[in-house]
């Protein structure tokens, strides 16, 4: 009996010194953000996206086709923890979970995923016919933005209640200002959505969708796109984001920015 408890207490010894060696190697790693483009591309938008925009500075843009877009989501790893930034469509052609398996994860593997806001496109993704896609993972979202979608009646929020239904037991509410597991900080842009939320990490700063069409709102950030619920508060809440990023040396990684999905 006295061997067989040396034996488990010396293996708890090995075990916890291999976990410190792990963390340290671990947190001595670069911080890296790799681009999902869930929807194949190329995506653009056009001018009736953006209808307070007069037709002139349309055509001063010169886009023949709309403007630049995408349909994406990020994987942040940093510290030793590898964080799924949104979740798509979660349609036929999304590309999400092949892309995560070209990095070896399987959707068993992911342990957090940062959700910018409760639009299809980016939780589509958390559940398929109905079921939990990420069983081991604990969900973020901004407090303000769950509460706003199970308030809000009729169709358009049944998919955010089925989301925060299947994942309640996963569920982490967070206040803007909050500072997530890697040291992720949460900022408040809300205006596209009630609790619309961008993510900053060192010089990272992901602004999910702070802009649907960047090559005309980095110059003009006060034209909203028509999905931008609050309209005032979109426009301001990218004025302010845009400012912050410049002034701080910042990228950008949005949501809708076309390839590579990332703007200074
Ligand atoms: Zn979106």
């Amino acid at each position: 009996m006295k061997k067989f408890l040396t034996i488990v207490l010396a293996s708890f010894a090995l075990m916890s010194f291999a976990q410190k060696a792990n963390n340290g190697s671990a947190s001595n790693e670069p911080t890296v953000i790799k681009w999902i483009e869930d929807k194949p591309g190329p995506s653009f938008q056009q001018h009736r996206t953006f209808p307070t925009v007069p037709d002139n500075l349309w055509n001063e843009l010169g886009f023949k086709d709309g403007i630049p877009s995408s349909m994406s989501c990020f994987l942040l790893k940093t510290e030793g923890k590898t964080i799924l930034l949104d979740t798509g469509l979660g349609a036929g052609f999304s590309q999400l979970i092949p892309k995560l398996a070209e990095d070896g994860i399987k959707p068993e593997d992911l342990k957090l995923i940062y959700i910018t806001h409760m639009h299809g496109d980016h939780i589509g993704g958390l559940l398929k016919d109905g079921k939990v896609v990420f069983p081991n993972a604990e969900v973020y979202i901004n407090r303000i933005e769950a509460e706003a979608w199970k308030a809000m009646p009729g169709d358009r929020s049944a998919q955010a209640k089925k989301v925060l239904e299947a994942y309640k037991d996963h569920l982490h509410l967070f206040e803007a200002g909050d500072v997530l597991p890697g040291n992720v900080k949460s900022i408040a842009a809300y205006g596209h959505t009630p609790g619309h939320t961008a993510f900053q990490k060192n010089d990272i700063l992901v602004i999910g969708d702070l802009m649907h069409g960047a090559a005309l709102q980095l110059k003009h950030p006060e034209y909203n796109a028509s999905f931008d619920m609050d309209q005032k508060a979109a426009a301001e809440a990218r004025a302010r984001l845009i400012k912050y990023a410049r002034e701080n040396k910042l990228t950008m990684y949005g949501m809708h920015l076309p390839s590579p999905g990332n703007v200074k």
